[in-house]
């Protein structure tokens, strides 16, 4: 598939902080089998050599799409807020776009 995730209704992708954090207290990928690397289609979740989580490429995320949390059987996925993500796109705008 081919996506240009460099922006995001014109604004730099990079200075939005929309992605999928990891609660490592929760997180247990032996008991899911690696379902958030599994489902997500972008690729934003990856194993490392040891076995752990990472959100290895963050900016792949889709804004507003929080998905993956909802598939997370531990409840180890957290985004920002929907008001959070409201107040940084107003400031980028306020930034990119007088
Ligand atoms: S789905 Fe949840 S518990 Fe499983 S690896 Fe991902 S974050 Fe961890």
């Amino acid at each position: 598939m081919n996506r240009d995730r460099s922006t995001y209704t014109g604004l730099p992708r990079k200075e939005i902080d929309w992605f999928p954090k990891i609660d490592y207290e929760k997180c247990n990928p032996e008991e899911c089998n690696y379902h958030c690397v599994n489902f997500c289609p972008f690729g934003v979740f990856s194993k490392d050599a040891n076995g752990k989580v990472k959100v290895s490429q963050p900016y792949e995320c889709n804004v507003g799409d929080e998905s993956c949390k909802f598939q997370c059987p531990l409840g180890a996925i957290k985004f920002p807020t929907r008001e959070e993500l409201k107040m940084m796109l107003r400031k980028l705008r306020e930034k990119y776009q007088k």
